[in-house]
């Protein structure tokens, strides 16, 4: 999954670091992240030294957002940041997915998730007036009122619901991803995630589940979100009431009719080839 970068580690304590030449630093336009592409059009994450623009200037812009093993990191909130020539480009975050090493995409995923959130938080919620750096830890303080302002993430729950030897895979209606997908959703307030699971796998595809169990968790910061996924059995009727909305298909696959899922990224491909491969047996 997306997370496991290992021997590698993504630190995400607070730190007061200083930018230099040679720090990766990430900056977005549009939900576009800014890489570096060389002759060979191979993508890379761009240091503060090959950045466009003056140096110094960005360098005054680059917060600290996190280190890999022992390499700070840095955001810069310009959104107008214009590439010059052909060494940079805005590219899809999923592109990151093609860009080594093996921790750009969590980093870069997650740089996105802080990102959006500091954009987000310039000003204060409660008064309105703008809002200041926190000095001793990552949030947005508001110098009248005092109000802080913490990175906001949103849980969301996935289901893989079985039937003895048979996995429902999806598709999504309108999404770009068009592979298999699982029953998933934001918990909404006032629920707790078993509750969150039962009424969007009631909404998807109005079937009754039991015996929750719960099978891994990953940071999406695609979705600003924490996913939480659990495999659960079916109970009662089999058939599918689509909710044409939120899926275009939803069908019962026995364990040798799902095709090997290749990416490494996601938690649903790590529960459907946990369920393919037999791992999971319930
Ligand atoms: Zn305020």
């Amino acid at each position: 999954m997306i997370q496991d970068i290992e021997p590698h580690k993504l630190n995400n304590s607070f730190a007061h670091e200083e930018a230099e030449r040679e720090h990766v630093v990430f900056t977005f336009k549009d939900g576009k992240i800014l890489l570096y592409r060389d002759s060979e059009d191979n993508l890379s994450l761009p240091t503060l030294g090959k950045l466009p623009g003056p140096f110094e200037e960005n360098r005054d812009k680059a917060l600290y957002a996190f280190s890999v093993d022992q390499d700070p990191m840095f955001l810069i909130l310009d959104k107008d940041m214009e590439p010059a020539g052909d060494e940079f480009t805005y590219r899809d975050l999923r592109e990151l997915y093609n860009v080594q090493p093996k921790w750009a995409a969590l980093a870069g995923v997650t740089a996105s998730h802080l990102n959006h959130w500091y954009s987000e938080h310039l000003f204060c919620g409660c008064c309105g007036s703008p809002a200041k750096l926190g000095k001793w830890e990552r949030a947005m303080v508001c110098p009248q009122c005092k109000n802080v302002q913490y990175p906001r993430i949103s849980p969301v729950i996935m289901a893989a619901i079985t039937d003895g030897d048979r996995l429902l895979v999806t598709r999504y209606a309108g999404r770009p991803y068009k592979g298999l997908a699982l029953i998933a959703g934001f918990v909404e307030i006032g629920e707790s995630l078993e509750g969150a699971l039962r009424r969007e796998v009631m909404e998807e595809v109005g079937l009754e589940v039991k015996n929750l169990r719960y099978f891994g968790s990953q940071p999406w910061g695609f979705s600003d979100s924490i996913i939480s996924g659990f495999f659960v059995q079916l109970s009662g009727s089999d058939q599918v009431r689509l909710d044409r909305d939120e899926l275009s298909e939803a069908v019962w696959l026995k364990r040798d009719e799902i095709p090997e899922q290749n990416n490494h990224i996601s938690i649903t491909a790590a529960m459907i080839e946990a369920f393919r491969t037999g791992k999971i047996n319930y």
